[in-house]
């Protein structure tokens, strides 16, 4: 028998189809964790719109998800309605300027996105358009609402993607709402998005233009360092919060620039692994599943990390995980 979300969304949306039961490591890229109980792949803001809303009008959780690189997923499962953002359409909007002097003078556009788009085309596409603004999220894996909803950061020299955000559409429980940058409250790999909850349908990004060349070269370059800095498969991105450790006490014995890199390779951890879960010894922001990995593996490996660098250096590791609850 069918039950009442099922019943809803099918006569809200007749051809898309939800599918129960669905393993949840087919849509992250750590590939870990049970099922999700309903899955739905939407194609439109108003598919998303109608199912997020059945979803909330049979009070069942709800987790909208780009390309899954940042989610680990226990084992128990999801118990409510997985939905990927399958919404990808981008384009510039709204440019203003002024012709003078026979040269058209652009000193502002305003690029909208769907927030499933891809990141990757969607920067390309603005940077081979000579518009500046986004160009230190190249190279990252994943969609615009995945990095605007984690507050995505160019690590090698601290940019965020928040700050070029000018506005979006936001699907809450009170209905879809415009909002402007204050409204995200970005934070450290993270966003109002993620604390409330709510549903985030597109974007509108403040650019700049630039010269192409110059902006080509800088995006290339944040594509290098990615490349090099960056695990391929099975992998989740940004453990830890802490980048550099700024309130060690003074009469610490480390260094004013420790890194995480520093602290784990003197306590004998870096590349450390529980079963099949590894910090990765490349660059410890990063966790790597070698096949069978699961959240209880993650969080032994993490909980082991703190305790023993605590335990010899007296620093609180902060631990960020974005996991499917
Ligand atoms: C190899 C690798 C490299 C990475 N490099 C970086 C890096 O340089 N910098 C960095 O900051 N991160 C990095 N990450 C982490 C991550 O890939 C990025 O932050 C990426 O932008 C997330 O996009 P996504 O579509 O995969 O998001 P997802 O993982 O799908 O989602 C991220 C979070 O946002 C929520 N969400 C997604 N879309 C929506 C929506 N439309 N509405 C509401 N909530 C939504 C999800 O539920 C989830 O909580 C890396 C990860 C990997 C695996």
């Amino acid at each position: 028998m069918m039950d009442d979300f099922l019943e809803q969304a099918k006569r809200a949306v007749p051809q898309i189809e939800i599918k129960s039961d669905e393993p949840l490591r087919k849509f992250t890229a750590f590939k870990s964790g049970g099922n999700t109980r309903y899955f739905v792949a939407v194609n439109s803001i108003d598919q998303m719109v109608s199912i997020v809303t059945c979803a909330w009008n049979n009070a069942l959780p709800v987790r909208v998800i780009g390309s899954g690189t940042t989610i680990l997923a226990r084992e128990l499962g999801f118990s409510g309605v997985l939905i990927k953002n399958n919404c990808r359409r981008f384009e510039l909007r709204g440019m203003r300027g002024k012709f003078a002097d026979n040269q058209v003078n652009l000193p502002q556009a305003y690029l909208f996105a769907e927030a499933g788009a891809i990141t990757n085309q969607v920067v390309r596409f603005v940077v081979d358009q000579g518009f500046g603004g986004i160009e230190y999220t190249l190279g990252l894996p994943g969609t615009i609402g995945g990095a605007v909803s984690v507050n995505a950061n160019f690590p090698k020299e601290n940019i965020r993607i928040g700050r070029a955000v000018y506005g979006a559409k936001v699907l809450t429980k009170e209905g879809i709402k415009d909002v402007d940058n204050s409204y995200f409250h970005f934070g450290f790999d993270t966003s109002q998005i993620l604390r409330e909850k709510s549903v985030l349908l597109s974007l509108l990004f403040a650019l700049y233009p630039e010269e192409k060349k110059k902006l080509s070269e800088r995006a290339e370059q944040v594509v290098t360092y990615r490349t090099n800095t960056q695990p391929k498969n099975f992998t989740t991105g940004m453990t830890f919060r802490n980048m550099s450790f700024t309130n060690l006490s003074p009469n610490s014995s480390l260094p004013d620039d420790v890194s995480l890199e520093f602290l784990l390779e003197k306590v004998g951890l870096l590349g450390y692994h529980v079963g099949d879960v590894e910090i990765w010894k490349e660059n410890p922001h990063y966790l790597l599943n070698h096949g069978g990995g699961t959240m209880d593996q993650v969080e032994t490996l993490l909980q082991h990390l703190k305790e023993t660098v605590f335990g010899k250096f007296g620093v609180q590791l902060e631990v960020q995980l974005h996991s499917l609850e």
